[in-house]
């Protein structure tokens, strides 16, 4: 079940709310905590008023919430809105027994026993649900893992406690993101959302239901997601997850921050995820877990695409091809035979070993000479200083590949004394924006365009082929161009 945590200080902002949200949730939670003194009084009418179970809570601050006041007054007021037609009623684990707990009792609503910890998991998380399941309550668990070994533990639950069918664990934070989603996966019978975030890691029902298809998945479905830290920004669930549902493929593709590699590969034989991109900065620590590479990831050093093959694990590079795939035919046919590459980070190793892969000759341009030098001796290609920029105008393409005008650094420019020109191919790597300042600039002087955002959704496109072995729908293609500006 997905429930929207009600997060309104009125009953109309909350029933607002509820008709926004209506088609992709099954429960709510009113969460009279938040809402002001007049409505709490009216709080008991609000189950009639909806057409969905309602849960009610209200949170102390201690817990993450926002009531502040005598424990006593907030027992009672739990208690008089137990008048209301409630299906469930949250009361926390260390609550001892009081008259708002028997009135739940004699009016069949069921009792959830809520623990919050905000620092870590409890040593005893097994312990302490089976024992409030024992009770007849539903126990449920929210806490903060820090880590992939945190969140293994959060997996573990559903293994451990296959007897207790009534459970609700959830992970706070980033770290906690993937329990949210996999909220199935774990136990959990249901996952909280929110329009505004009222606990970290939070994200909107729409999201959940829409994107995710959360409340779907099944024991067939295959798993899928990125690894990176940070990573919740990605645009690579927007690509996959349309895709798979385009095909009625059963598989979910979700991002998973990671510290630890290691962890990590020991989280995905547990979960059996299927397959994974690869983002920032693990694209060479997932090395050596792989048993069988490309000829590229090898000579790249990186990898951004793992998928399961057999026993092992099999790692490919789809930058590498995402690049190089739209300028093919220039090169082959002799249009682009020289190029600049501005950058000798990760991104840049893709880019030049292409480019040196297809006969392109290749002066690299970077901050840090010595970076530059480095890749330039592995690949046979030349370097020069970033100042230096304006003396090699000659070349035919110019491929920009640092983080250099990435929002927020939206001005940034990293050749602006470059001198572009009409028979000039610009190729920029950042996506967001579409337009960077340098692209701008190359507009002005007539010269053709590349866009970092489709070779993102090129490298996606590829990246999907190897998860489900289809091509991506055709017809899902023209969404992908996300943002123009
Ligand atoms: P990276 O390995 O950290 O490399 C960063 C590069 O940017 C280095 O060459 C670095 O130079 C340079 N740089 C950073 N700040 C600079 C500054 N202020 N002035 C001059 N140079 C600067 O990062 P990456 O993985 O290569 O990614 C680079 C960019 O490519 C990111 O914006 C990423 O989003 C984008 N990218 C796009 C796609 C796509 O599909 N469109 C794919 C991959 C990457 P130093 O060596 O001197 O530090």
């Amino acid at each position: 079940m997905i429930c929207l945590v009600l997060s309104g200080s009125t009953i109309e902002e909350n029933l607002s709310q509820f008709s926004l949200n209506r088609p992709y949730i099954d429960l709510m939670e009113l969460r009279i905590d938040l809402l002001g003194e007049h409505a709490r009084v009216a709080a008991a009418e609000f189950p009639s008023m909806v057409d969905l179970p309602v849960i009610l809570t209200c949170r102390r601050v201690v817990d993450g919430g926002s009531y502040a006041g005598p424990e006593k007054t907030r027992l009672a007021l739990i208690e008089s809105c137990l008048e209301g037609k409630f299906a469930y009623v949250d009361i926390e684990e260390d609550v001892k027994r009081c008259a708002a707990e028997q009135k739940a009792r004699e009016r069949g609503i069921r009792i959830i026993r809520s623990l919050h910890d905000f620092s870590g998991i409890p040593s005893d998380i097994f312990h302490r649900i089976a024992r409030v399941a024992a009770k007849g309550d539903i126990p449920k668990m929210a806490v903060t893992p820090h880590s992939v070994l945190d969140l293994i533990t959060l997996f573990r639950v559903k293994e451990e406690l296959s007897s207790v069918t009534e459970k609700i664990v959830l992970g706070m934070g980033d770290f906690g993101l993937p329990s949210r989603i996999l909220y199935k996966k774990i136990g959990s019978m249901l996952t909280y959302c929110a329009d505004k975030p009222v606990a970290p890691g939070q994200i909107s029902a729409q999201k959940m239901k829409e994107l995710y298809r959360a409340d779907k998945v099944d024991d067939r479905t295959r798993i899928f997601g990125v690894i990176g830290n940070p990573v919740l920004h990605s645009f690579s669930p927007l690509i996959q997850n349309p895709g798979f549902h385009g095909i009625n493929f059963n598989a979910i593709y979700l991002p998973f921050p990671v510290d630890s590699v290691r962890s990590f590969f020991i989280l995905a034989e547990m979960i059996k995820i299927s397959g994974f991109s690869v983002t920032v900065p693990h694209k060479q620590a997932v090395l050596p877990y792989l048993g069988k590479i490309t000829r590229e990831v090898k000579q790249i050093g990186s990898c951004n695409t793992v998928v399961r093959a057999k026993n092992l694990w099999m790692g490919t590079n789809t930058d590498y091809y995402g690049f190089i795939e739209p300028i093919v035919a220039d090169i082959d046919a002799k249009r682009i035979q020289s190029a600049l590459v501005i950058g000798a980070g990760g991104a840049a190793r893709s880019v030049v070993w292409a480019l040196r892969n297809h006969g392109c000759r290749v002066t690299i341009l970077n901050r840090n000479i010595e970076r530059a030098r480095q890749l330039a001796d592995e690949t046979m290609a030349s370097f020069d200083s970033l100042e230096h920029a304006a003396h090699h105008a000659q070349v035919d393409l110019i491929v920009q590949t640092t983080s250099v005008g990435m929002i927020p650094d939206a001005d940034g420019d990293p050749i602006p004394d470059f001198p572009f020109a009409e028979r000039h191919v610009v190729y920029e790597l950042v996506y967001r924006p579409r337009y960077t300042a340098m692209l701008k600039r190359a507009r002005q002087a007539g010269s053709k365009l590349m866009f970092g955002i489709d070779m993102l959704v090129r490298q996606g496109k590829l990246q999907f082929e190897s998860f489900t072995g289809y091509h991506y729908p055709k017809r899902l293609e023209q969404n992908l161009g996300l943002e123009e500006d």
